[in-house]
């Protein structure tokens, strides 16, 4: 008898059944022709955080890496085994992705264990401390600003990591080059699991706002901008 997880073979089972029957066309032309995702995710491994769930992607609508933290590291000369960088590079120069997102979470257990570790990272684990190290030049920043008493630290550590991925994002050369030419875009967002929020961070001010705030300031942006086109139609 095999002794892989159940709960995978009976969802398997309703995957194919559900799923992969609705959709069968797709996945055999995404097959046939290949991935075109124009969005690529870098999202945490937290269980509770799936950003196909959450923007309600169909396959083959969203590149995603996922790492403890959803942190992105510098960029560093020479390569290595980088599997995070791997992903960008690819998703950027091969599949040409026009969006980079970085989707933190409350609770965060690797932002957390930053939190928690008082700067002895190496009881964190040989390969998590080192990791979440790179939370530190983020806690350095919110150090170094205000204090809002009403702020959750952990809530304002997870803002200010993804704050500084963004700006790792900026010290690779092909993403940075791209941005600048304006034919890339990059994203800060955040997602309360709890009441299934998610906050997007304003670019100019860098907070983080309602998502379904910010749809329907689209939504009426979008009506005003048509308005006068459909005025000069019925001229
Ligand atoms: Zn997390």
């Amino acid at each position: 008898m095999t002794d892989f997880p159940k709960e995978l073979l009976a969802g398997y089972g309703l995957y194919k059944e559900r799923i992969y029957s609705q959709f069968e066309e797709e996945y055999q032309n995404l097959a046939i022709y290949g991935q075109e995702p124009e969005v690529m995710v870098i999202s945490c491994c937290d269980s509770r955080v799936t950003p196909e769930g959450i923007f309600h992607a169909q396959p083959g609508e969203l590149f995603v890496v996922r790492n403890v933290a959803n942190l992105v590291p510098p960029f560093t000369q020479g390569g290595g085994t980088h599997g995070t960088s791997a992903a960008l590079e690819y998703a950027v120069t091969g599949l040409k992705v026009k969006h980079l997102v970085v989707l933190g979470h409350c609770k965060c257990g690797g932002v957390q264990a930053f939190r928690e570790s008082n700067g002895k990272l190496s009881k964190t684990g040989q390969f998590v401390g080192p990791w979440i190290k790179m939370l530190e030049p983020a806690a350095i920043t919110l150090a170094c600003t205000p204090v809002d008493k009403n702020e959750d630290p952990q809530l304002a550590l997870e803002y200010a990591g993804i704050r500084q991925s963004l700006k790792n994002l900026m010290t690779f050369p092909f993403i940075e080059k791209l941005v600048t030419q304006g034919n890339l875009h990059i994203h800060g967002a955040w997602f309360d699991i709890g009441s299934g929020s998610l906050r997007v961070m304003n670019k100019e001010t860098e907070i983080f706002e309602d998502a379904q705030d910010l749809r329907a300031r689209m939504k009426e942006q979008e009506t005003a901008e048509h308005v006068p086109a459909t005025a000069e139609e019925k001229k």
